[in-house]
């Protein structure tokens, strides 16, 4: 790869080990990536509003400021040599202002797509040829003639705010036109799509790494379960998913990734549906809570791979070293059944169960439904994990929900 020229006085890519690599976002996923970016010897800037967020805390550099303050930004492009993003919410515009001063990437274009369900599908759409599978039915709703001409033939549906929406939030299961209606007036007349409910056999997800010079790599596909619309279980090894829809999966995220010229970590949700299709759900520009396995049971990780791309490092396809199954662990877990009273989790007889490894965020509050952290399962063989899976999940009173 021929090294990129940038701003005058700015180094150029690759960005060795000694730079500074700034992110958007304190979150968990944030925290992870200034791991890995300090693990290879980078320094790291974080941009995020709250003085206590998880990747602020450990960073070197923590700026506090919203995400759109001028004053902020420019302070971040001063101290980092590149800038990433952890999650899709923040503005795209700060991406696009820090990317007159700094190599940004993903970029704010690509991050402007994932933010928002319409230009999402219409990516989809976009894409369907060279990758070879489309996405569920829909309708776009911005205003109330586009809400007259639904076709019912959309019902049963989901309709889901066009913005914002994660873990299941902003989306609201309608059964009539009636109801369609409802819902609409509830979301305060924003933006959204009608999505056809299909008969899903199976989630999944494919993580793909692609380099400024347009090479791409990517993680092996994951099968995905959630509960209450949020992630609870990914499993990944050779039983996990039929090897044809794996190979689909994987060809489509990677087609996806093409189509917008990305550069990062991009992560592809998919339904595979009852008779054996494939549709593309969403995606997300940035390591996924689906790939947190790669932590332990791949030779590098999604992080690492965020860090390369941003880094302008050349990238070599992830190897999967063991079978793996993650679960989520969510703030439920810190409260006994019935009660307000927190307590930790039996995280020692947890760390007893042989392939265990424990991710906590350093969330000082748990809150039900809030991501605290996420147990990777590792072993020689997919029974070993799923014996200790099983195991792990009683022990923090968690459904035994290893799939297939
Ligand atoms: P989020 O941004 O909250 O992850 P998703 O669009 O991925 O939003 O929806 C969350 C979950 O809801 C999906 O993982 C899937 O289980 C279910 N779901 C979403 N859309 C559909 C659909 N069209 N048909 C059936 N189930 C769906
Ligand atoms: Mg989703």
């Amino acid at each position: 790869m021929s090294p990129k020229v940038t701003a005058p006085g700015r180094k150029t890519l690759p960005l060795l080990p000694g730079s500074t690599l700034g992110v958007m976002g304190g979150g968990q996923l944030g925290r992870m990536f200034v791991h890995a970016a300090q693990a290879t010897g980078y320094f790291t800037a974080v941009l995020d509003p709250d003085p206590d967020s998880p990747a602020g805390r450990i960073s070197h550099h923590h700026l506090h400021a919203d995400y759109l303050d001028s004053d902020a930004l420019g302070r971040l492009s001063r101290l980092a040599d590149a800038v990433t993003t952890e999650f899709e919410n923040v503005p795209a515009q700060a991406l696009a202002t820090l990317a007159g001063d700094v190599p940004v990437a993903p970029a704010a274009d690509a991050v402007a797509i994932a933010q928002d369900r319409i230009r999402e599908k219409a990516h989809f759409v976009r894409c369907s040829a060279a990758s070879g599978i489309g996405c569920a039915p829909y309708a776009v709703i911005e205003n109330a003639d586009h809400l007259a001409a639904v076709s019912a033939d959309l019902l049963p549906g989901i309709l889901k705010t066009a913005r914002m929406g994660y873990d299941g939030k902003g989306q609201q299961g309608v059964q009539t036109l009636a109801e369609l209606a409802a819902a609409w007036e509830a979301t305060g007349r924003v933006p959204c799509v009608l999505e056809k409910r299909l008969p899903l056999a199976l989630e999944c997800s494919v993580i793909v790494a692609r380099g400024h010079d347009g090479q791409a790599v990517h993680f092996p596909p994951q099968r995905n379960l959630h509960r209450g619309g949020i992630l609870a279980v990914t499993e990944v090894h050779e039983q996990a998913l039929p090897p044809a829809v794996a190979a689909r999966a994987v060809e489509a995220a990677r087609a996806i990734a093409d189509g917008i010229g990305y550069v990062g970590v991009l992560c592809v949700e998919f339904f595979m549906l009852e008779d054996g299709s494939l549709v593309a759900n969403e995606m997300a520009p940035r390591p996924h809570n689906s790939g947190h396995y790669t932590m332990d049971a791949c030779d590098v990780s999604q992080f690492d791979l965020q860090v390369r791309t941003l880094a302008g490092l050349p990238l070599v396809a992830p190897r999967q070293h063991s079978p793996a199954i993650m679960l989520n662990l969510l703030g439920d877990l810190w409260f006994a059944e019935g009660s307000d009273q927190q307590r930790d989790p039996a995280w020692a007889q947890v760390l007893a169960v042989p392939g265990t490894h424990l991710h906590l965020y350093g969330k000082t509050e748990a809150r039900r439904g809030r991501k605290m952290g996420h147990l990777n399962i590792t072993g020689a063989d997919i029974a070993s994990v799923r014996a200790a899976a099983a195991q792990a999940a009683a022990l923090l009173g968690l459904p035994d929900s290893t799939a297939s």
